[in-house]
């Protein structure tokens, strides 16, 4: 049994935190009381604990950006090449004969060419002749395939429509 001295009752040991800076191993004061203790401080604190509070948000808000990004990046060749929409219409222009380890490497040299421009400068691996054009249908193999950078890529997609 602990004496606490705070609400003056004796209470076993499992009423109160452990504490490795106190000789006794336990808090002074018991667990109700610490409770109460650390209720009573953080609102005479308000302004300290805010801050605090604040701080710790926007720590874990770059570091949950930060993964986020980088995730973003070291997938992104396996994003842009498994888009759903486009992996159908790809699939089916592909013929026999495509190099698919050449199709493979132009979306990592995509990719590449993001990260060292840092994320700003987006690439994307473009269809030379559209898949999906209105009078010649272009296949999707390595000779059909050329990088662009995102603008040159809107812009082109706007000129065929
Ligand atoms: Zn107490």
């Amino acid at each position: 049994m602990k004496y606490c001295p705070v609400c003056k009752n004796t209470k076993p040991f499992s009423d109160f935190y452990l504490s490795k800076a106190k000789k006794s191993g336990y808090h002074s004061s018991c667990k109700e009381c610490s409770k109460e203790e650390k209720r009573l401080w953080r609102i005479k604190n308000k302004d300290k604990v805010a801050a605090y509070d604040k701080q710790w948000q926007e720590q874990n808000k770059d570091k949950k950006s930060a993964n986020y990004k980088q995730w973003q990046q070291s997938n992104r060749g396996t994003v842009n090449a498994y888009n759903s929409k486009r992996r159908a219409s790809e699939k089916a222009a592909t013929p026999s004969w495509a190099d698919l380890e050449k199709i493979k490497s132009l979306y990592n040299v995509a990719q590449y060419l993001d990260w060292i421009s840092g994320g700003f400068v987006k690439h994307h691996v473009d269809h030379i002749i559209p898949l999906r054009g209105k009078n010649v249908c272009g296949l999707h193999v390595e000779d059909n395939l050329q990088i662009l950078i995102d603008k040159d890529n809107l812009r082109k997609s706007n000129k065929h429509g």
